[in-house]
């Protein structure tokens, strides 16, 4: 089971980077995402409304990121530009199967780096918190996501050229 953590929200500035790291977590068969930072029910419910068209499952909740931490029953994986290279870990960490992963906002509090039981590096160069979660999934899950969506009311037939969406009555 993975859940991932999304640090640090803000009204009114975070909206879409928020949103899509909660678009990739379910894409890439996490289990849910907690927000820490700035409640806003408008963006959590657009990523809600993602799962109910395309399928789940997938949990989407507001909570504090240390009460988050303490209660995981897991490992807490903290990705940050400054951490050890993703591929000298990745083995290792790919025997651990419950995964907290942790993304950043703006700022990161530097407890957290204490409180991960990895600090991870998708390459050492700053970049962005939904490609850094899109890269450390795909390598984590060898490039093999999740396939099976419940409750899909939508679901894409892949093609070579145009687009093919069926229509679900059930799933
Ligand atoms: N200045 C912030 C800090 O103290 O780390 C980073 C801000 S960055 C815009 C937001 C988030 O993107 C980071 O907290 C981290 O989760 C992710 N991120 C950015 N570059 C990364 C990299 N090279 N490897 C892993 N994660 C990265």
């Amino acid at each position: 089971m993975i859940e991932v953590l999304r640090l640090g929200h803000r009204l009114g500035r975070d909206a879409r980077i928020s949103t899509h790291c909660g678009l990739v977590a379910r894409a890439f068969g996490a289990g849910g995402i907690v927000y820490s930072g700035d409640r806003d029910r408008k963006m959590m419910d657009s990523v809600r409304s993602v799962t109910r068209e395309w399928g789940g499952p997938f949990s989407v909740r507001h909570g504090s990121f240390r009460s988050t931490i303490k209660n995981f029953r897991g490992t807490k994986v903290h990705l940050t530009m400054y951490g050890l290279p993703m591929e000298k870990k990745i083995r290792e960490i790919r025997k651990k199967r419950n995964l907290l992963v942790i993304v950043g906002g703006e700022k990161v509090p530097g407890e957290l780096y204490e409180k991960a039981d990895y600090n991870i590096s998708v390459t050492s160069q700053p970049h962005s918190e939904i490609a850094a979660l899109g890269v450390f999934l795909h390598e984590y899950l060898r490039g093999r996501p999740k396939k099976r969506f419940k409750h899909a009311r939508l679901k894409i037939i892949p093609k070579e050229r145009g687009k093919y969406v069926k229509a679900n009555s059930s799933d």
